[in-house]
């Protein structure tokens, strides 16, 4: 069955010890492999504990059932290890009750208690709710101890009744989804880590391809894996050499007298995918590809080979990998130096940008504990990365560059939970200035590439610079300094006015606060200085002088962080009155962070070794050093705030709104967008407000809605909008009424619909005029990888003008609804100034969490656009909606499996 691996349809996953598997449906093809698995892998125990007794026919029976042609009532899965079925399970689904399902469940005996029959019952569940399944129910015998602990590990509720010897297991499917899903991704986490023992941990390694020139990349690799010390013994591989460089060379990887844990590939594109599956055979669990410009038959072949034989891929078109832990003293790559040893996580998608990294991080003196150039990601991303220095007890900082996210989800709730432990910062790389302009509702042409990815890194916690430079300038800071209080005040001391003022509008430019000092901080400077924020100290001021007024304000809790700015003079010739002195003997490390700017130095930023070790980052310039605080300040926030759970939602009625969209993709195979009628059946469904619309079909009705809704528009008014099927903006081809009264009114409006509109005018919706208050565009849209991405804006029609936007990634939690009313430049007119009350935030908060659900829910809601939610102080009302709908298969983000590359993918 090894045709499985990377076939549609099937997944590929990880056990708890780190073997992959690949899970699949069963059929006719595998009944030998069913009937082998039920009575040669199973001891005469296990299947009596599986088939309640010692039947000989059971097996066959149970080959039988689940090796038919494909019936609906059976959903079936099989682990597969190499070729080998390890285990399955199944569930039937009866025809008069397919909310129950019939459970069973069989692992060969030697793939006991490593995770598979968890594994499976993870992926029959979401099989299941796809097909409608709310509880799984199973006849197990009350002495089967094994299955007894898997339900009872698995993270859903599970309810037992004895009868005699049987227990009957109930499982609900729907409940305590948070505590599932957190159990799923705990187990995630540690399979994954098992995984990479052997490519960031290895005992043994061998560099396959290493030819006897010096200069070829596999003999660099060789040489430096030599020269750094690695503890373990290190092979090299060549068909036609006997030796290099004195020392043996195998013809094959079987040849070596170990297996080696990991595998350097420094082998040509057209032969990595024949090493890779001689390194398979042999038993290696890790690779490392570094060529490049592998074609798409080659790249199947070689993700293939890593599924198949369990092992675990960086690259291709990787510089390789360096892990200094003393224990290991790996140095794999050929790039630039070999890292020094240190505690910061470093991975890097394009290798040149590794270089560059490394060296700026070795010059300034921050050490790494492990280096991974990722190259084309088609297995090992920075999710897998997070994982390990997440648990490897040596890494506090870590650093990505990432061009592109294979599961973004999957990254987000990862880097959610690791921000908490340890700062992760990125360069936001590939931000493209061209938006979706084409798109044909504000909500599509508001979400960016950059929107989404600013999105991801705000809600994860995520330090995201815009350049190598800024992301080792904020890294410089968050290493070695305590974090500022969230609030982030800012004292700025300069020995120089102008410097001062200028590193106070990079504060500003920055975000930071610089508030009012305290008045006694005059007393401590020399005369003519000011003690105002920013500090202007002059240049009389001495060493002593500037460590007391340094302390001082440490002290005085009116700021959270010092920036100070020397700039020598004359005076600082003078070693006894160098002001730099200050900071260098001052105390050793600060209650509150410290950065230095002095304008005369030459690199960006460098360490100033202080007392006691304190290492004091020093920046050539003030912006750099007011970024570098800022993003300490937001991660201080981003610590200060609670997790939060996903905003509340009440009401939704996901049966109706499916079978809504069931019944428009039935007639629209391709997707397009609901008609009025539609859309408003879809959102009210969801709890979202809208206003009520009467459909009028000509000229009468529209009058006699009109006289219907009066009472319920302010001041007695209607709106009367024309509708046709396609219409993009209705008020600017003059299809929008407002303010109209009287009878006549409504008729002349429709008049001169059908005037202007003529054979295309469908009809008119009549609306009640609602009251005013603050116009907002609030919708979601789909991004095919990200997933649902929430916007909200200011402005109705205006809103492309206003160009005001907070956007998040759904599901949302209360802390995004709240970042998204306060980050929007017009939150003020929202949160009430100038004798305005403020508007209904609830209502709008509940707006945004009902289009997160209803997104999250529906994955064929290609994009709903709200505009305007008009928001007044009691409440909030839609007047105008728009829904696309699109054939979408629904995807599970909390499903564990392997990311397939879309190279790799079956065409
Ligand atoms: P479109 O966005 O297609 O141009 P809208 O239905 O959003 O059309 O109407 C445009 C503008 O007209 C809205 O931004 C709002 O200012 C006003 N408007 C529309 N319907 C109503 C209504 N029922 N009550 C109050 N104002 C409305
Ligand atoms: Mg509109």
């Amino acid at each position: 069955m090894s045709t499985a691996h990377l076939r549609r349809g099937t997944a590929e996953a990880l056990l708890a010890d780190g073997t992959t598997v690949t899970l699949g449906p069963l059929g006719p093809q595998d009944r030998e492999a069913v009937l082998a698995l039920h009575t040669d892998r199973m001891s005469e125990e296990s299947r009596r504990l599986r088939f309640f007794g010692v039947s000989r026919t059971a097996p066959l029976l149970a080959a039988d059932r689940l090796c038919g042609e494909p019936r609906s009532g059976l959903l079936s899965l099989g682990a597969w290890v190499g070729d080998e079925l390890i285990g399955e399970a199944d569930c039937e689904i009866p025809e008069d009750r397919p909310e129950t399902a019939e459970l069973a469940l069989a692992v060969a005996d030697e793939w006991h208690r490593r995770g598979a029959a968890t594994l499976l019952l993870e992926h029959l569940v979401h099989a299941a709710r796809g097909r409608g399944v709310r509880v799984f129910e199973a006849d197990t015998l009350a002495g089967n101890r094994g299955v007894h602990k898997v339900f009872a590990d698995l993270g859903l509720p599970v309810h037992r009744r004895l009868d005699q010897a049987e227990v009957r297991v109930r499982v609900p499917l729907d409940e305590s989804d948070e505590h599932y899903r957190a159990a799923v991704d705990e187990r995630g986490r540690r399979a994954d880590v098992a995984s990479l023992g052997a490519l960031l941990r290895p005992g043994s390694v061998a560099v396959v391809g290493v030819s006897r020139r010096a200069g070829s990349v596999g003999h660099a690799v060789l040489e430096r894996i030599r020269r750094g010390g690695f503890t373990g013994p290190v092979w090299a591989v060549n068909p036609h050499a006997a030796e290099i460089d004195g020392e043996p060379a195998y013809p094959s990887v079987a040849a070596l007298p170990a297996v080696p844990d990991l595998a350097v590939l420094a082998v040509p594109a057209p032969v990595v995918a024949d090493a890779a599956e001689e390194c398979g055979r042999a038993g290696v669990r890790a690779l490392v590809v570094l060529a490049s410009g592998l074609g798409a038959g080659e790249a199947r072949q070689l993700m293939h080979a890593c599924r198949r034989h369990s092992m675990r891929l960086v690259g291709p078109n990787s510089l390789g990998s360096a892990q200094t832990d003393p224990d290991v003293c790996l140095d794999a790559e050929f790039g630039g130096a070999f890292p020094l040893p240190g505690t910061a996580g470093v991975a890097v998608q394009s290798g040149g940008v590794g270089i560059a990294l490394l060296k700026r991080l070795a010059w300034l003196g921050i050490g790494v504990s492990s280096f991974v150039s990722l190259g084309d990601k088609y297995d090992v991303s920075g999710n897998d990365l997070l994982q390990w220095w997440e648990s490897d007890g040596r890494t506090d900082l870590a650093l990505l560059h990432l061009e592109s996210f294979g599961s973004p989800r999957a990254f987000a709730r990862t880097a959610r939970r690791v921000t908490r432990k340890l700062p992760v910062l990125t360069v936001d790389a590939g931000r493209s200035p061209a938006g979706r302009r084409g798109a044909a509702s504000h909500t599509a042409a508001a979400a960016t590439p950059t929107v989404v990815r600013e999105a991801l890194f705000r809600q994860a916690g995520i330090t995201a610079t815009r350049s190598i430079g800024e992301l080792v300038e904020a890294a410089a800071l968050l290493h070695t300094q305590p974090l500022p209080a969230p609030r982030g005040a800012v004292a700025v001391v300069s020995n120089a006015g102008g410097i001062g003022i200028l590193a106070a509008d990079a504060c500003a430019d920055a975000g930071l606060l610089l508030p009012e000092l305290p008045a006694d901080l005059q007393k401590l400077l020399p005369r003519g200085a000011s003690a105002h924020n920013p500090v202007d100290t002059t240049a009389a001021v001495g060493p002593a002088e500037l460590a007391r007024c340094l302390e001082a304000l440490e002290h005085s809790r009116a700021v959270d962080a010092l920036l100070v700015c020397l700039v020598p003079t004359a005076l600082t010739t003078d070693p006894d009155h160098d002001p730099v002195r200050a900071l260098l003997e001052g105390p050793g490390r600060r209650r509150i962070p410290v950065a230095a700017v002095l304008l005369d130095q030459e690199v960006p930023v460098r360490y100033l070794n202080g007392a006691d070790g304190n290492r004091l980052p020093v920046y050539a310039d003030t912006a750099s050093a007011a970024r570098a605080l800022a993003h300490a300040r937001d991660r201080a926030r981003w610590l200060a705030e609670p997790a939060g759970r996903e905003a509340d939602a009440h009401g939704c009625d996901v049966k109706t709104a499916r079978s809504l969209v069931s019944g428009f993709l039935a007639t629209s195979p391709g997707g397009g967008w609901l008609d009025p009628v539609g859309t408003a059946d879809l959102l009210e469904s969801y709890g979202l407000p809208l206003t009520t619309s009467v459909w009028a079909r000509d000229e009468h009705s529209a009058v006699v809605a009109a006289q219907a809704l009066r009472r319920l528009g302010y001041e007695g008014k209607v709106v009367v909008k024309a509708y046709w099927a396609g219409q993009v903006h209705k008020s600017a081809a003059g299809a929008v009424r407002v303010d109209l009264r009287a009878d006549s009114e409504v008729r002349a409006a429709y008049r001169e619909f059908v005037e202007a509109f003529g054979a295309r005018l469908a009809g008119a919706v009549v609306q009640p005029m609602a009251a005013p208050g603050v116009e907002l565009l609030a919708g979601v849209v789909q991004d095919r990888v990200f997933g649902p991405l929430v916007i909200l804006g200011m402005g109705g029609t205006a809103t492309d003008v206003l160009d005001d936007r907070a956007a998040r990634l759904a599901p949302l939690t209360e802390r995004d609804l709240t970042g998204m009313v306060t980050e929007l430049r017009g939150a003020p007119v929202l949160l009430g100034r100038d004798g305005m009350p403020p508007v209904d935030l609830a209502a709008v908060r509940s707006v945004l969490s009902r289009l997160s659900r209803l997104a999250t829910d529906l994955p064929e809601l290609a994009e709903a656009d709200l505009n305007p939610v008009i928001a007044g102080p009691t409440g909030a009302v839609c007047v105008d909606a728009r829904v696309r709908l699109e054939p979408r298969p629904s995807f599970d983000p909390y499903l564990r499996r392997l990311r397939r590359p879309a190279v790799a993918e079956e065409m």
